[in-house]
């Protein structure tokens, strides 16, 4: 009996320490669900894989700027193109204030800001399980 109870103690260990370990990411942004935001301007999420719907490009189309100079495709999706390690649109700009969040000297900016896509204008709110998140990288939430 005190085997049997030894052994399902370790397996409730094990399983308990697993999940931690397996979402740990999606706890941790959770958290910071409740966070307020303050955008640093520091350009770090502006170098992540940008996904654009149709409508995204439509947008951006009206801007002017050609469909293959600021998007590519991967698989059968369409994502924002890079320029040395950020997006194309991304720019530098004045003196970046924003100390804690880039070794950057300069603040980023975004050059369609107004039509920027809906992957940007959401981030860094997410959602896991339901429930209300906050990407853990964006320099935000870095104290
Ligand atoms: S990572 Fe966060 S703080 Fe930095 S530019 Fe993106 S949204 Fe702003
Ligand atoms: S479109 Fe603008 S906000 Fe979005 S990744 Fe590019 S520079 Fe950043």
């Amino acid at each position: 009996m005190y085997v049997e109870t030894a052994k399902l103690f370790i397996i409730i260990v094990i399983t308990v320490v697993t999940l931690y370990l397996l979402l740990k990411r999606e706890i941790e942004c959770i958290r910071l669900g409740k966070k307020d935001f303050k955008c640093r301007k520091c350009g770090v999420c502006c170098s992540f894989l940008i996904f654009l719907n149709r409508a995204d490009i439509e947008r951006i189309l009206k801007l002017g700027y050609k469909e293959k100079d600021f998007s590519k495709k991967i698989l059968w999706f369409n994502i924002l193109r890079k320029k040395d390690d950020a997006c194309v649109f991304a720019k530098e700009e004045g003196t970046y204030n924003g100390n804690k969040g880039s070794e950057r000297a300069k603040e980023i900016v975004c050059k369609i800001y107004e039509n920027r896509p809906q992957t940007c204008r959401k981030y860094p709110s997410l959602r896991f399980f339901g429930i209300k998140a906050n990407d853990n990288r964006c320099r935000s939430f870095n104290e």
